[in-house]
């Protein structure tokens, strides 16, 4: 996709934007553990002003609809920078294509705009891999719904506006069927915010719990139809995969853009690290494998161009390899930096922690494991 004058321009428009505005931010963002409105405010008008804020939506709902291959060259690029400084770019849930026109105007508009902003709440504490324990109930009512439940460990709910929930309408009905998903502002009285998580990493990306009180949502905030639910989680799934797996590949390059001259310059023993064989047999193996998911990742988001049906399993390899990867880039990394990269004064220690984090979500290590070996026993 980088072959043509546009994309390269896009390319260069983010790894600028990544460069110049948000990398002087990282280290402060990081440790006071948050990005104050105001800042993060002028940072999406800038991102917005680029043409480039909510750049993952497709153009049915007025996204710019880009290829899956370009997405996950922008958010490798993205991925050079901290979660909560890249999500300035404002990465919508792809959930939103299910919206009607009329929805389109109340909700999708303003998120376009980075006026509102939206969460979406699928984990309970009884139902994270396995959604069909979700427990939260939304019951039919006059002109509505009226929802009950807890949902934790949801992301950047602090500072939304509404928050996508998943809830069981039929819970005897099989799981393709059960669940619904609805659109909850979080203006609701029956909205109720119930903590903020303390967590290793992602400094500054707030995870929260809230609870459905009674809550009534009229029959215009249904997203798709009721029933729907596990589809329509399920229809962006794999391309949140190739999502995760992008901003991987990007952490993962931005330690080698840092172990690299730090190998060449730090003597030891009368010589750089570099000339030791065992670094250099460290650095070749970081290499090899950034390199095997790169092409693993484009891999896949080709064949989600293209409409392959070997797309779902390509994701899944995609998400699985470069996140487990990345967390094998950055234990060796922190190595050659010795207690230099154990130290906060580097962002290598920051890289380590945050990067724990995407072996578990948009499905465990595991349940990629589980969906590849299905596939591959199925025959
Ligand atoms: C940084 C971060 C951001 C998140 N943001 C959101 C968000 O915005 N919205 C949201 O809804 N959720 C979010 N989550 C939650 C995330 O989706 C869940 O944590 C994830 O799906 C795993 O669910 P769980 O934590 O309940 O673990 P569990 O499902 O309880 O699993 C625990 C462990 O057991 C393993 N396991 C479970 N079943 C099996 C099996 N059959 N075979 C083998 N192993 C198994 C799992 O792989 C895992 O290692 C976020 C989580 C994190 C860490």
């Amino acid at each position: 996709m980088t072959d043509t004058v546009e994309a390269r321009l896009l390319l260069e428009t983010v790894e600028r934007f990544v460069r110049e505005k948000l990398k002087p931010l990282e280290s402060e963002v990081d440790q006071a553990d948050g990005l104050d409105t105001p800042r993060r405010q002028v940072l999406e008008q800038e991102v917005r002003a680029l043409g480039l804020y909510g750049y993952n939506l497709p153009a049915s709902i007025g996204g710019p609809g880009l290829s899956l291959h370009m997405l996950s060259e922008l958010d490798e690029a993205i991925g050079h920078t901290s979660m909560p400084l890249g999500e300035v770019f404002g990465h919508l849930p792809g959930s939103l294509r299910f919206c009607t026109a009329e929805q389109q105007s109340w909700l999708v508009d303003p998120l376009l705009q980075a006026r509102t902003h939206i969460a979406y709440a699928l984990t309970e504490p009884g139902a994270g891999s396995d959604l069909s324990a979700v427990s939260t109930r939304a019951v039919r009512v006059a002109g509505g719904w009226q929802l009950n439940g807890y949902k934790h460990f949801i992301s950047n709910v602090e500072h939304s506006d509404h928050v996508i929930v998943l809830a069981a309408t039929d819970p005897a009905a099989p799981l393709k069927s059960k669940l619904s998903t609805f659109i909850v502002d979080k203006s609701n009285p029956g909205f109720v915010m119930q903590r903020k998580f303390r967590k290793m990493g992602w400094h500054g990306y707030p995870l929260s719990a809230f609870s459905l009180d009674d809550c009534f949502v009229p029959d215009s905030h249904v997203l798709g139809e009721p029933g729907q639910g596990f589809q329509i989680m399920m229809a962006t799934i794999n391309n949140d995969r190739i999502y995760v797996a992008s901003k991987c590949l990007g952490m993962a390059q931005s330690l080698m853009d840092l172990v690299l001259p730090h190998a060449r310059q730090r003597i030891a023993f009368g010589k750089p690290l570099a000339e030791q064989p065992t670094i250099q047999f460290a650095l070749a193996d970081c290499d090899v494998e950034l390199h095997a998911a790169r092409l693993i990742t484009r891999n896949a988001a080709a064949l989600g161009d293209a409409g392959d049906p070997a797309f779902r399993i390509a994701a899944s390899r995609a998400k699985l390899y470069a996140s487990e990867m990345l967390g094998r880039v950055a234990d060796r990394v922190l190595q050659i930096f010795g207690g230099a990269g154990y130290m906060c004064d580097l962002p290598v220690e920051r890289i380590y922690r945050d990067a724990r984090a995407f072996r578990i979500g948009e499905g465990t290590s595991e349940m990629q494991r589980l969906q590849i070996a299905r596939h591959l026993l199925a025959g």
